[in-house]
């Protein structure tokens, strides 16, 4: 079974691109999505981040975000720390999940954080223009300004190291999806 991996920065279409795939059959696991129910649910997570940002980090057993992002915003090595909870987690959590998996061609995960190692055997960028990302994100976002989303796009991967990392890429600016993801799955599927 390939281990696939599939990013691009904020807004590119991850997750619509994993959503056709989906369609093909293919096991998705969205990082994202999966780091916050490890935040909510997982004990030994939640302590962790107790230990290191205190009681106030959960409010009746929800995770306090304003707290959070205030917290880590004000103190740059506490996001580090935060990250180094909860990175290792999702880590170990996808191997037990791409482990359930196992006799299927090929399994997706979707990250916007990705590097090339030993835990990925090809890896997918899709690719817009930042114009393009922020037009997209922001409609999607009601609640996000432009200058938030120009912040995230400023601390994430460059378009040059997604790549210089990635096996194939997927162009979403004017183009059509479908073609492209099944041009893929069918390489995939006999690599
Ligand atoms: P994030 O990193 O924020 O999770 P993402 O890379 O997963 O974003 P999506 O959520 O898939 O991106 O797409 C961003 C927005 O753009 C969504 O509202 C989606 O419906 C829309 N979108 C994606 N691709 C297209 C397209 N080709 N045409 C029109 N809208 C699109």
């Amino acid at each position: 079974m390939l281990r696939v991996g599939i990013t691009g920065g904020i807004g590119s279409g991850k997750s619509t691109v994993c959503r056709i795939f989906e369609t093909l059959g293919v096991p998705v696991y969205y990082a994202d999505e999966e780091a916050k129910k490890l935040i909510s649910c997982d004990e030994a997570v939640k302590s962790q981040i107790i230990d290191l940002l205190g009681e106030d980090a959960y409010l009746n057993g929800q995770y306090n975000v304003p707290f959070v992002k205030k917290a880590v915003f004000q103190d740059a090595s506490l996001l580090t720390a935060l990250n180094g909870i909860v990175h290792p987690a999702v880590k170990k959590h996808v191997i037990m999940w791409m482990e359930g998996h196992r006799g299927r061609p090929y399994v997706l995960k979707e990250a916007a954080i990705m590097k090339k190692g030993a835990d990925l055997d090809k890896i997918i960028y899709v690719s817009a223009s930042e114009e393009v990302r922020l037009a997209r994100t922001l409609e999607r976002d009601t609640e996000r300004t432009e200058e938030e989303i120009r912040a995230i796009m400023k601390n994430q991967f460059s378009s040059e190291y997604f790549k210089g990392i990635s096996d194939f890429i997927i162009e979403n600016e004017n183009n059509l999806l479908i073609p492209q993801v099944l041009a893929v799955h069918q390489k995939l599927l006999t690599s």
